[in-house]
C-alpha cells in the first residue's frame, strides 16, 4: 500500500531508541524526511546512521529533552513547519503514590502532557494552512486499563488524551488528524525497567516477571517495536485521513472489553 506521504516532513520525538526510533524508521521507509531526537547525543547518531543506510531518507538529528522549553525550540527551529509530529518522551518512574510529592507530578504532567500539547499548538496551524497534518501521540495501554504501580502515567497520560478529543474535532475539516496509539508491553528499554520494578515489589526476579508478562498476554508474546511503526506510519497516511480522535490500542488482545 502506498501511504502517501514519500517527500512530508516529520518531527519524531524521543525517537534514538524504542517505540519513537520504530516510528522514525516507518516514516522514513515511505520518504519522509524526517528530525529525530534524544537527549544522549551518542545513541542519537548511531539511529540516525542507521535510518539513512535503511532508507536513503534525510534524517537530522535534535540531541536535546523534549521536556524542556529549551528543547522543544530547538525541535521546532530544524523543522518549523512539519506535516507529522509524533509526541513521544519517557514515561514517567514506577511507584507508590503515596511517595510522590507535587514535584513528581508536575514532572509527569510536563513530560507527558504539557509537552505534546505544546509541540501540537507551535505545529498545527501551519497544517491547517497547507491542509495537511498528522499528529500521533505514543501514550499507554495504562490509559485504557491503569497499572498500579504507574499512577503517574496513568494520570498525566489520561488528561492528554481529553485534550486530544477535544481538538480533533476542532481540526478535522482541515485534513488534519489528531490521535493516539496505546502501547501494551513491547520489547523495549521500558519495558525491561517497569518489569525490574514489578520484580523488585514482588520478590521476584526480572525473568519471572517477564515470563509472567509474556504469558499473560493473549498473544502470549510481546510487541515488536516495527509492528508499532508500521500503526504510526498508517495514521499518518492519506489513506487514515478519515481516522481522528482515536486511541488505538496495541496490546496483543490484553484489554478483556469488547470495545
Ligand atoms: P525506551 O525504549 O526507553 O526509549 C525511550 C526513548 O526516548 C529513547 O530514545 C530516549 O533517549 C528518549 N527519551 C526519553 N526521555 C526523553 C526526553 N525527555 N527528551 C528526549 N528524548 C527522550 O522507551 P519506549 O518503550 O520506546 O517507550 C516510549 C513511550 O511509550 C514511553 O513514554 C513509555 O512509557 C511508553 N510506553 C511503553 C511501553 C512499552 O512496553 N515499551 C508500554 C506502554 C507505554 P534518551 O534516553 O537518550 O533521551
Amino acid at each position: 500500500m502506498d501511504l502517501g506521504i514519500a517527500g512530508r516532513k516529520a518531527i519524531i520525538c524521543a525517537s534514538s531508541k524504542g517505540l519513537g526510533k520504530a516510528c522514525a524508521m516507518e516514516l522514513a521507509n515511505e520518504g519522509v524526511e524526517i528530525v529525530i531526537n534524544g537527549r544522549t547525543p551518542d545513541s542519537l547518531e548511531a539511529t540516525a546512521e542507521e535510518i539513512r543506510n535503511a532508507t536513503g531518507t534525510v534524517v537530522t538529528t535534535v540531541a536535546c529533552d523534549v521536556t524542556t522549553a529549551e528543547g522543544r525550540t530547538q525541535l521546532l527551529a530544524a523543522c518549523p513547519d512539519p506535516d507529522i509530529l509524533v509526541n513521544n518522551a519517557g514515561g514517567p518512574p514506577p511507584g507508590n503514590f503515596r511517595d510522590w510529592e507535587g514535584e513528581e507530578w508536575h514532572k509527569a504532567l510536563e513530560a507527558n502532557m504539557v509537552t505534546p500539547i505544546l509541540l501540537t499548538k507551535a505545529v498545527i496551524d501551519g497544517m491547517i494552512s497547507r491542509k495537511f497534518g498528522r499528529v500521533v501521540n505514543i501514550t499507554s495501554g495504562a490509559v485504557k486499563a491503569p497499572i498500579s504501580i504507574l499512577g503517574l502515567s496513568n494520570g498525566a497520560r489520561s488528561g492528554l488524551t481529553g485534550f486530544v478529543a477535544g481538538l480533533a474535532r476542532e481540526v478535522a475539516a482541515n485534513n488534519v488528524t489528531v490521535n493516539n496509539l496505546l502501547p501494551g508491553p513491547f520489547e523495549t528499554d521500558r519495558l525491561t525497567a517497569t518489569l525490574e520494578s514489578a520484580a523488585k515489589k514482588n520478590g521476584t526476579t526480572l525473568d519471572e516477571e517477564w515470563t509472567k508478562r509474556r504469558s499473560s498476554n493473549p498473544s502470549k508474546r510481546f510487541g515488536k517495536p516495527d509492528e508499532f511503526g508500521a500503526a504510526c506510519a498508517f495514521l499518518c497516511s492519506t489513506r487514515a485521513g478519515f481516522i481522528t480522535g482515536q486511541n488505538w490500542l496495541l496490546d496483543g488482545g490484553s484489554y478483556p472489553g469488547t470495545f
